[in-house]
């Protein structure tokens, strides 16, 4: 496997629209194909030359492909039916990174963000630096396996990184992750010399709503909020397709948000702030504290609510009204075409979104219901779709390399 490098050098001027095309091309393929390329001009505004044009760049780079058995002579129409076009996701992949603090995720995906691999790296209880060197050792082993794997015979275009914290996309950097005790990572760079691959680094907030915005719901390209609840509580931003990265690379911190009732201690210095109030540390500690599960952990929580421990099923029906809460507050900020929520709880089981729902309509004086609110729709594959959202962001926005 063989990385493409595409260039962070910026185009020609003259080449800009020749890129633009291109990337509504590609997009256009991705939402309606198999589609031949009359459709393909119908639906982009596009002359059916600029289509053409695009279509030879895109199908010699791999991104694209012929469907040959899928063609219908239209009725009435003389000549050659037209070949549909489809994303090919045969031949190429997408590598990405989720770097946690309970563990990190190791990810291949295709054109379509399907996951190939997804492989949990347990980070032992390590932190700082230690997390970085056996990442650094461990991804590129990962990588060579994959080529004999559900990968085989795949190139990889690239490896997105993603980490909590503030991030500096354009720097490659990892600014501040307080948990897991980083300071000015130079990612990009890391882990560029470790695995010869392009790397493109983001913050975990902004790589799931970037995810969204690819893969999900159409609504989530007009505006969308996306809350993530886990051992961190972080939120981002989209508007008209594009995530909100803010200055200084934080995407906005919706961790310090008021919970009413709540008296938890924050790390910040004042009680009951969400970040506290909703996170799995709060949630797991309160679950082994009432023996319900032996240790704070994910998967043992899950087993309970599943075999219907009345216990565990408060607990997490009381965390969904303080997330409910939450997100009724941003909604009524920002007023969002969507709100999706990434949480362990509402992702695996309707009822509890059902609950988030409940307290979301009882709280919002926006709206009245809670149409607007989704669960994550990657499930338990988020982690791997988001860490390889930087390169696959950047693949449909800019598709032809090498100017
Ligand atoms: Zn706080």
């Amino acid at each position: 496997m063989n990385g493409t490098v595409r260039g962070t050098a910026a185009p020609r001027a003259g080449d800009d629209r020749r890129e633009a095309n291109a990337a509504t091309v590609l997009r256009a393929v991705l939402d309606h194909g198999p589609v031949a390329r009359s459709g393909v001009s119908r639906l982009t505004g596009l002359s059916p030359a600029a289509v053409s044009r695009q279509t030879v760049d895109l199908l010699r780079l791999e991104l694209l492909v012929e469907r040959p058995e899928l063609a219908v002579a239209a009725p009435g129409v003389r000549g050659r039916p037209q070949l549909p076009l489809d994303i090919d996701d045969r031949r190429l992949a997408v590598a990405g990174l989720h770097v946690g603090l309970p563990y990190s995720t190791f990810a291949l995906l295709d054109l379509r963000g399907r996951v190939l691999v997804r492989q949990e790296l347990p980070n032992g209880g390590r932190r700082g630096r230690a997390v970085l060197k056996a990442l650094l050792e461990r991804v590129p082993r990962l990588l060579a396996a994959a080529a004999t794997g559900p990968a085989a015979g795949r190139r990889v275009l690239g490896l997105g990184a993603v980490t909590g914290g503030a991030v500096d996309a354009e720097r490659g950097m990892t600014v501040r992750h307080e948990p897991l005790g980083w300071r000015e990572v130079p990612l990009r760079e890391l882990l560029e010399r470790a695995t010869g691959l392009p790397v493109r680094v983001d913050n975990h907030a902004r790589a799931l709503a970037a995810a969204e915005v690819l893969f999900g719901d159409p609504a989530a390209r007009r505006s969308m909020v996306q809350l993530f609840v886990g051992h961190v509580v972080d939120a981002s931003i989209s508007v008209a397709g594009t995530v909100h990265q803010g200055p200084p690379s934080v995407t906005g911190d919706g961790g310090h948000l008021p919970v009413p009732g709540s008296s938890a201690r924050c790390h910040c210095g004042r009680r009951g702030c969400l970040s506290v109030a909703a996170s799995d540390d709060t949630l797991f500690a309160a679950a082994v504290e009432q023996g319900v599960i032996a240790r704070p952990d994910r998967q043992l929580l899950l087993a309970a609510v599943r075999a219907g421990d009345p216990r565990a099923d408060a607990l997490v029906r009381e965390r969904a009204v303080v997330v409910g809460g939450a997100l009724a507050l941003l909604a009524d900020v920002v007023n969002p075409d969507l709100l999706v929520l990434t949480e362990t709880f509402s992702v695996a089981d309707p009822a509890y979104l059902a609950a988030v729902r409940e307290e979301f309509a009882l709280r919002s004086h926006l709206h009245r219901d809670a149409s607007l609110l989704v669960a994550q729709r990657f499930g338990a594959d988020a982690l791997a779709v988001a860490a390889c959202a930087p390169v696959l962001g950047e693949l449909y926005a800019r598709p032809l390399p090498g100017f």
